[in-house]
């Protein structure tokens, strides 16, 4: 599943290929991922004439803004977006097509149809599901060491599901959370109120390093997922201990540890992440 330095990505490279273009209709052929309005022609119909004026992104969930409607789209599991001349063969998993005014077409493939779109009115996406419980944007600056002390610091869960928990801090993964916490030297089953102060810090810094980087390295690998073509899968990252139980950790040497942690795989290195605040 994409995290969010692949969404940030995706968002980066759809906003470049399709702000400023004209909707002339839209085309679904898998009403399921249609989650708002219920009727899918109505869907249709509401497209129909659009301008599309830019493409911004609420934790993992994509917002295709125009004239007076947003379009909420996840990608899930394997979502993705590409941009097609009229003419060009319809792959399969092709299950939204918008056709715009100049021959050109975006178009929604998702081959294990996880993906969902939901349409608002302007304002109405943030107070409404799937957006209206989200947590702090990391990516955002109102993202302060302030702001995560204040949903993190407190809580009487481990660190490790606390920043999995969409209702905190959105966008923080799998993967991004293991390497966040190596990165801050933290144990992942230590308790989130026993963190010290030095600790949140770290923590807090980690964070904001681990997908900053990772949305720098997602720039670089995007030209196959905007061209349709090959997987959208994870993009070229260096990770220090994600995937890689029983390999040197690149600090310390000693092998790298796998544990299930609240249901998921958790990686950590036991020298730098020293257990004992749990
Ligand atoms: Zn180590």
């Amino acid at each position: 599943m994409p995290e969010l330095p692949e969404v940030e990505t995706v968002r980066r490279t759809l906003a470049g290929l399709i702000v400023g273009r004209t909707i002339e209709r839209v085309s679904v052929h898998l009403p399921r991922i249609i989650q708002r309005p219920d009727d899918v022609r109505v869907f249709e119909m509401q497209l129909a004439g659009r301008k599309i004026e830019d493409v911004g992104r609420r934790g993992k969930f994509l917002l295709i803004r125009m004239d007076n409607l947003v379009l909420v789209s996840h990608l899930r599991m394997e979502g993705r977006y590409g941009l097609y001349q009229s003419g060009d063969p319809v792959e399969k998993h092709i299950h939204v097509i918008f056709h715009f005014t100049d021959g050109m077409e975006l178009r929604y493939k998702d081959v294990r149809q996880f993906g969902t779109m939901h349409l608002f009115a302007p304002g109405q996406e943030l107070i409404s599901k799937p957006l209206a419980k989200l947590g702090l944007e990391p990516l955002d600056e109102s993202f302060t060491y302030e702001a995560f002390c204040h949903v993190i610091a407190g809580r009487t869960t481990k660190i490790k599901p606390a920043l999995l928990n969409q209702e905190y801090i959105v966008g923080l993964g799998n993967i991004y959370v293991d390497e966040a916490l190596f990165r801050a030297g933290i144990y992942p089953q230590s308790q989130a109120n026993h963190l010290s102060t030095e600790q949140l810090r770290r923590l807090y810094e980690a964070i904001l390093a681990t997908l900053s980087e990772a949305v720098l390295a997602g720039g670089s690998s995007i030209k196959s997922y905007v061209n349709g073509q090959g997987e959208m899968g994870m993009f070229q990252h260096s990770l220090n201990v994600y995937g890689r139980q029983g390999q040197p950790c690149p600090a310390c040497g000693q092998p790298i540890e796998k544990i299930t942690l609240a249901g998921r795989g958790t990686h950590y290195c036991p020298e730098c992440q020293p257990a004992g605040m749990e």
